[in-house]
């Protein structure tokens, strides 16, 4: 178990806190402020124990100089301080005197917000290179370290490993709740079902080969079912095809012959477009013209009668183009089956949320996992450094 923050006696201490407030941004505004809105709960519970709180986050990607206006952090500061109804001190840099000052005249319950992480990332990658020097300068401000960044768990970068092997350290939150949610495929009770969509098999091949040793069944729809189908041999016209991993797939179909559910039917469109009339269509009979952009009634069927014997279910990646509203039926009366299963339903991957949210499932399963690129490196089976760093209990 690793330690949290109610492990450690917050009062009086500088406590730094890795956030995840990479919002998106457009023309030097927030876009959604949900990350922001998410940590709350952490920056909260440290402020009301009288800690003096250390903001640390990164936003976007910084390679140039150039690259630093448009993703500093000082909307988010602005922002935040809106939401906790106080002054939230914004540091416009990342070391030196003014940050040493900064932080020597906080006062218990006080709050500020470094500039961007990954400004460190101009000279020589210091932030994402896990820079050993860095990670120490960074620690020696602070007295406890608490990493509430999910989103960055799966790297091991300085202002979440580098800092966290130079102080005691927990974890907040929120990286605790997806922990602890998470944990439930460690041993996952049986059947476990595992749905798979989204465009790509090459995105999704680290994930495929992992849970196809640990999953009963893996349900695959959305773009990623044709380069499966193609490899079957079938015709699937126009349809999105990943030709690179078309052995892949053949290799899985013929070792997992059983595991693995295609779609039996597919609503099928001449054009990638919500207006262009469509037709259903078997996996048999696809035209040359045509491609599947969701899959058809039958397969709902059919991906229902595996879910209703589920006690454990992962799902990835939409099962149609959900963004076009004609195309996201499979997706919604999937949504619509999980939430009415006695199992522990668990949706992981920024676009499978997104539709659920959308559709007002998001709140309806036991866990949406939060972290895109994080949840699947988790279901691949690695370690996340950003935890693994963190004091064991
Ligand atoms: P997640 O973010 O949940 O991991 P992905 O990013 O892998 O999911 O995939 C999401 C994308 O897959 C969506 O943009 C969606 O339009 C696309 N998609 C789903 N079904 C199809 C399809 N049949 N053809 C083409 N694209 C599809
Ligand atoms: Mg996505």
């Amino acid at each position: 178990m690793k330690k949290t923050i109610r492990d450690y006696d917050l009062k009086g201490k500088k406590v730094i806190i890795r956030c995840d407030f990479n919002v998106p941004m457009k023309d030097g505004k927030i876009v959604d402020d949900n990350r922001i809105v998410m940590s709350l709960e952490t920056i909260k519970y440290a402020i009301n124990n009288g800690a003096k709180v250390i903001l640390m986050s990164h936003l976007g990607r910084i390679k140039e100089e150039s690259d630093k206006e448009k993703n500093s952090l000082r909307e988010v500061s602005i922002r935040l301080g809106e939401y906790l109804g106080k002054e939230v001190k914004f540091v416009p840099v990342t070391r030196g005197k003014e940050l040493e000052d900064a932080v020597n005249s906080l006062n218990d319950g006080d709050v500020l917000l470094m500039e961007n992480t990954r400004f460190e990332d101009v000279v020589g990658k210091k932030e994402s290179g896990n820079d050993p020097e860095l990670g120490k300068y960074w620690a020696s401000l602070g007295d406890v370290f608490i990493n509430d960044a999910f989103g960055t768990a799966h790297r091991a970068h300085a202002s979440n490993v580098g800092i966290a092997s130079n102080l005691p350290s927990g974890i907040g939150f929120l990286v605790e709740k997806e922990v602890n949610a998470l944990s439930v495929f460690n041993e996952p009770e049986h059947p476990f079902v595992v749905i798979l969509g989204g465009s790509k098999v090459s995105d999704k091949i680290g994930v495929i080969k992992n849970l196809v040793t640990k999953a009963d069944k893996i349900l695959i729809g959305g773009g990623m079912a044709y380069t499966f189908l193609k490899a079957k041999g079938y015709n699937v016209g126009k349809s999105v095809v990943d030709l690179d991993n078309l052995s892949f797939c053949e290799e899985i179909l013929s070792n997992y012959p059983d595991k693995i559910v295609l779609p039996i039917d597919h609503v099928v469109a001449k054009e990638f477009s919500n207006d262009s009339p469509n037709r259903v269509s078997s996996s048999l009979d696809i035209e040359s013209d045509e491609m599947g952009l969701d899959i058809g009634k039958d397969t709902i069927e059919l991906f229902n009668s595996v879910l209703y014997t589920a006690k454990t279910v992962f799902w990835n990646g939409p099962l149609g183009v959900y963004e076009f509203p004609k195309y996201t039926v499979g997706t919604e009366k999937i949504l619509a089956t999980l939430v009415t299963l006695n199992a522990k339903t668990i949706l992981g991957g920024g676009d499978i949320v997104a539709a659920a949210s959308n559709l007002g499932y998001k709140d309806k399963v036991t866990h949406a996992s939060t972290g895109g690129g994080v949840t699947l490196e988790f279901m691949e089976g690695k370690e996340l450094p950003g935890v693994v760093s963190i004091m064991n209990k």
